[in-house]
């Protein structure tokens, strides 16, 4: 199996690495990856600039560093970059929770979607710290990876992502996984109002924790329960009962 890893905390991320050691013995890894951070550039392409992609080794593996997006990286990796198109792609694993309504900022689940787009099982992967913790543990996250990569590469259906959040647990404390529909999260957005040196206004968003809603069955209270919450996400964004709604008021 052809796996392309990509990600959107740049191509020196720890997260990153630790999805590479965890899918090495799976299959043929080849890294294409941001050269820098590109979090919460969502689904942005570059098709203004030149993309540079700066060929190197990650931990004795093929990769590249590329000057663009998280979603250029995949695009350029299965056009251009990689012999033969991937049997996979695996985006993280992000420095972060990708939950709820995260997923329209999240760069990581955005490098999935464009796998989808292009017609290969793709799946994100993401570290949830819910509670502000100063380290991340990857490793179950890591653990989590090698067991879903396959069964997603056998099984997942056209045009559909898997989005994987993963407690900031210790492995041996990540033991189920559930199955959920996405949720919402409830950011206290705040920005910090500050002055430049020559005494300009700017803006800097906050980093509140969000007061998320307890909703069941959703990926954000099965991370909070200690669960591996793993959402099928469709490129297919139709919403299905407003057309039936919308039919009856066009009449
Ligand atoms: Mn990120």
């Amino acid at each position: 199996m052809r796996i392309l890893v990509t990600n959107d905390d740049g191509i020196e991320a720890p997260g990153l690495r630790a999805l590479v050691a965890a899918l090495r013995d799976i299959g043929q890894v080849t890294v294409v990856a941001p050269d820098r951070e590109r979090s919460a550039v969502s689904h942005a392409i570059t098709m203004a600039d030149p993309l540079r992609a700066v060929p190197c080794d990650v931990d004795g593996l093929p990769g590249w560093a590329v000057s663009g997006m998280p979603a250029d990286c995949v695009l350029l990796g299965v056009r251009e970059l990689m012999d033969e198109p991937p049997d996979l792609v695996a985006s993280g694993i992000n420095r972060g929770a990708n939950l709820g309504e995260d997923v329209w900022y999240s760069g990581t689940v955005s490098a999935a979607m464009e796998g989808a787009i292009l017609g290969v099982p793709s799946v994100a992967f993401s570290v949830a710290n819910m509670t502000g913790a100063p380290e991340f543990d990857y490793r179950a996250a890591a653990a989590w990876a090698a067991r879903l990569v396959p069964l997603a590469a056998a099984h997942l259906p056209a045009e559909v992502i898997l989005n994987v959040n993963v407690p900031n647990l210790p492995p041996e404390q990540v033991t189920a996984c559930e199955l959920c529909r996405q949720g919402r999260r409830r950011y206290q957005t705040t920005f910090d109002k500050r002055l430049d040196p020559r005494g300009g206004i700017y803006y800097w968003l906050g980093a509140e924790l969000p007061l998320d809603p307890r909703d069941p069955g959703t990926d954000v209270t099965a991370v909070r329960e200690g669960k591996v919450g793993i959402v099928p996400v469709s490129l297919d964004l139709t919403s299905q009962p407003s057309l039936d709604s919308f039919a009856n008021w066009l009449g």
